[in-house]
């Protein structure tokens, strides 16, 4: 046994301290015993003694590992725009400018300048939302699930609420209709059957405990052949012959019409403010392509009810986000939101353009000697928008060398940055509908460190 050659824990944590004087000392000795633990188990399967500079350059390998972000960018090449596990929306340059903006120093969150005195968070967003949606009022929340789960306890709880037995649905990450409902003490009563639901179902069940009716978008699923969903109009109008509101959780929502890409319908934040919903909740990081936040909609004295409820002031949005959403809806506001917002950026780019970049890509990795190919396929938006639908475009498909496919995508994944990749046939497709131009190079650098390591 060669344990006696081993430098002393003690001495690895000298040589550390004095190295980076700055470090926890907790932490150099965690990271040494662990160090010295695996030097061991190596010496035990018969590996020769590790001398102290080798200590000492894993120790601060462990080191820099514990220092590094567990948060960081990657490369979406999975060619779904909108994912939650991938962190949603990439923000505009305005939206991130902004947000850095208000974050170096002070700013007037809660503060009316021309009055000198306590002002309302709330002032920053509103207008911009009424005037881009035709709602009375506006209030912003920390994101969706908390935007349906206020408006449900600020104007149900209990009481009852109508859903369409076809909505009683989970949207994904746990967020179940019928959970949520249960939580803000509103009772679910649903109505009609899984594929088809009628006005006069939502009118049958009304009675003096009814609170309201709610309208689940189906974000995440389409349900095809003999199915029924009344118009949102239709049961605007029903809710309103018996007075009751009707709320519409859209889910990601869009202020643009998803028809002019070539995809689906998805429903409008203006379209259910015009059809007579009385609050439409929607996502800020969804279609929007804004920071995380739940944004409601909707009449003036029921958006001022939610205001007051104890829960708005533990649901409320920081001045990062404000900033941040004010400025993605500025771009909206100005008509350019196709050419600022990221998500609309990828969303609208011909697929010409992803061909194109397709071939260069793939040049550049067979000079490099790795066995790829430009391929056509199609990408999902994702995010709980448009279920089902699907977008033409352009990616480059690469062949594992030693390996199967899924060790290639591992390794990828491993790389910095991460590239996160879709596995087609056996083969790593990386789809360039989520990738932005200025990536393509650094997507070029990962692969290629891939196959020479
Ligand atoms: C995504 C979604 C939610 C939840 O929104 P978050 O912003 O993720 O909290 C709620 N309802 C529907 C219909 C959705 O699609």
């Amino acid at each position: 046994m060669s344990f006696r050659h081993l430098p002393s824990v003690d001495a690895v944590i000298r040589a550390v301290c004095a190295e980076q004087p700055d470090a926890p000392r907790e932490l150099i000795r965690d990271a040494a015993r662990a160090v010295l633990a695996q030097a061991r188990a190596a010496i035990a399967a018969g590996s020769p003694p590790p001398d102290l500079p080798a200590l000492v350059a894993a120790v601060r390998a462990e080191l820099a590992a514990s220092f590094a972000p567990s948060l960081r960018p990657l490369i979406n090449a999975t060619g779904v725009i909108i994912q939650t596990n991938l962190g949603r929306a990439p923000l505009s340059a305005a939206a991130r400018a902004a947000m850095q903006a208000v974050s170096e120093g002070y700013s007037n969150l809660e503060y009316d300048l021309a009055a000198g005195e306590r002002g309302s968070r709330h002032v920053h967003l509103e207008s911009l939302l009424v005037r881009l949606t035709g709602a009375e009022a506006a209030l912003v929340v920390n994101n969706n699930a908390a935007a349906v789960y206020l408006a449900l306890i600020g104007l149900a709880a209990g009481r009852e609420v109508i859903v369409s037995r076809g909505q009683a649905v989970e949207i994904g990450g746990g967020f179940r209709i019928p959970d949520v409902l249960r939580a803000s003490g509103a009772t679910l009563v649903e109505v009609g059957t899984t594929n088809r639901t009628y006005a006069r179902d939502y009118a049958a069940a009304i009675n003096e405990r009814t609170a309201l009716i709610l309208r689940v978008h189906a974000s995440n699923f389409r349900l095809i052949g003999f199915v029924h969903e009344p118009e949102l109009a239709e049961l605007a109008a029903v809710a309103h012959e018996h007075g009751l509101p009707l709320l519409d959780d859209l889910g990601s929502g869009t202020l643009i019409d998803t028809r002019q890409f070539g995809l689906q319908a998805e429903p409008t934040v203006q379209a259910s403010v015009a059809a007579g919903a009385d609050l439409v909740t929607f996502s800020g990081d969804k279609l929007l392509g804004g920071p995380q936040a739940g944004i409601i909609v909707g009449r003036r004295d029921l958006v001022g009810q939610l205001r007051r409820h104890p829960l708005a002031r533990a649901l409320r949005v920081d001045k990062c986000t404000i900033a941040g959403l004010a400025a993605t809806l500025h771009s909206y506001l100005r008509g350019a939101a196709l050419r600022e917002i990221p998500v609309w950026q990828l969303i609208s780019t011909p697929v010409e353009a992803l061909q194109r970049r397709a071939e260069t890509i793939t040049a550049a990795l067979t000079a490099a000697g790795i066995p790829a190919r430009a391929i056509a396929c199609e990408s999902a938006i994702g995010g709980g928008s448009l279920p089902g639908a699907t977008q033409p475009s352009a990616g480059v498909a690469i062949a594992p060398v030693a390996g199967n496919a899924t060790t290639l995508a591992a390794r990828l994944r491993a790389g910095d940055p991460p590239v996160v990749a879709r596995i087609v046939d056996e083969q790593v497709v990386c789809d360039l509908r989520s990738v932005f131009p200025m990536e393509d190079e650094r997507l070029v650098t990962a692969i290629v460190a891939v196959y020479r390591s």
